[in-house]
């Protein structure tokens, strides 16, 4: 997650939520992405220390436990700049330009300049983010599927380029009814061969189902989170850049004046019109935030004009803070004792470290940089 400061409740339902689930079921990984916040945010790196502080206290706060995952600092760890720079020797230049955020962003982006090496090569940084932990899955949003479908490809060329890979015994009798040689000299003759084949010819082998490699990296699979629609004050999803986010820590009043200005079914003009909550943002939260009969009575009271868009409101702020309570109640220790959240995330990034050299040493072997 890039470090963005406070998060928000979209970061809650959009992933915390997930990562916190999944840490009972799996050994997790999550990192402050900090060279990420770099490839689009490489102008002002003031409140990064502060940032990566504050979005860290909220993970805790969330209940995603130092005991059960690994949490770190991706910059604290130079391996990943390594992998990175290896990766990106053996990745076309074309597999970066296709990926559908690439273009689409630097389209859209007009207020700060995108225009960087760093920035086509993000997609790189993550492969090698994912891979150097040999993660099986990732958990991601639909919008990220092609970034784990990259970092597969990324994963299989590398693997055939610097993988061992060995004939299979098809390979061997082929070679042998061919060349009338004996089992051995078919052997040495196709290993000769493998080693100065090009990559395109050792796709080629596997294909054909001549040779098998013996990869460094498996290839990770996305794990699809399915998030519910959650909409922003405005109606447009929740985010920190459009200013409609009710943040994590939002004091109750907070909450309640930002709910208070939050856009309704426009259809609904007076307190006496009916109204549709299925195109209501309100009613999005509420349907996320609020218990059943409190849904239910929305549901059936807006269609009827009998509640009121200012006590279906009230409503909706009464179970969002309730809801948030105990989470900015987990917080309070780290603010109190910020050093805290650093021991933590140090802590963290040890253990990181040791599978990150690790994966480096075998990595570097393969390559022949030892
Ligand atoms: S009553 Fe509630 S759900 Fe219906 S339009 Fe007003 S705010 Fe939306």
């Amino acid at each position: 997650m890039r470090p963005t400061g406070k998060l928000h409740l979209g970061n809650l339902v959009g992933a915390l939520q997930n990562w916190v689930k999944l840490q009972d079921e799996y050994e997790s990984y999550h990192f402050v992405a900090d060279w990420h916040m770099l490839t689009t945010g490489y102008e002002n790196t003031l409140d990064l220390r502060q940032d990566t502080w504050e979005m860290v206290a909220d993970w805790l706060a969330c209940g995603l436990d130092p005991n059960k995952a690994t949490f770190f600092i991706q910059s604290r760890l130079p391996e990943h700049a390594e992998l990175h720079l290896l990766f990106s020797m053996v990745t076309p230049l074309a597999w970066l330009e296709r990926v559908p955020t690439y273009k689409e962003q630097l389209e859209n982006i007009r207020d700060h300049d995108i225009n960087t090496y760093g920035f086509l090569g993000y997609p790189l940084l993550q492969a090698a983010d994912i891979l150097m932990y040999k993660a099986n899955y990732v958990p991601v949003g639909e919008d990220q599927v092609p970034h784990v479908e990259l970092t597969r490809e990324v994963a299989r060329r590398f693997n055939l380029a610097y993988g061992q890979i060995e004939p299979t015994p098809d390979a061997v009798r082929l070679r042998m009814t061919r060349d009338s040689s004996d089992q051995a000299a078919a052997l040495a003759g196709i290993r000769q061969e493998f080693r100065s084949g090009s990559l395109d010819d050792r796709a080629g082998w596997l294909n054909d189902g001549l040779g098998k490699v013996s990869p460094i990296f498996p290839e990770p699979d996305a794990l699809l989170t399915s998030a519910p629609r959650l909409p922003g004050t405005d109606g447009r999803k929740m985010s920190k850049s459009y200013g409609n986010a009710i943040f994590l820590t939002d004091e109750p009043n907070v909450v309640s004046q930002k709910l208070a200005t939050m856009l309704t079914d426009p259809a609904r003009k007076r307190r006496s019109d009916p109204g549709n909550p299925d195109v209501c943002p309100v009613f999005d939260l509420h349907k996320i935030f609020s218990v059943h009969e409190t849904i239910d009575r929305v549901n059936r009271e807006c269609r009827t004009a009998e509640i009121g868009c200012v006590e279906c409101k009230r409503l909706s702020a009464g179970h969002l803070n309730a809801f948030l309570a105990p989470i900015q109640e987990r917080r309070k220790p780290y603010e109190r004792n910020p050093q805290e959240v650093w021991d933590i995330l140090e802590a963290g990034t040890g253990k990181a470290r040791a599978v990150a050299q690790a994966t480096m040493r075998e990595v570097r072997a393969a390559v022949k940089l030892t």
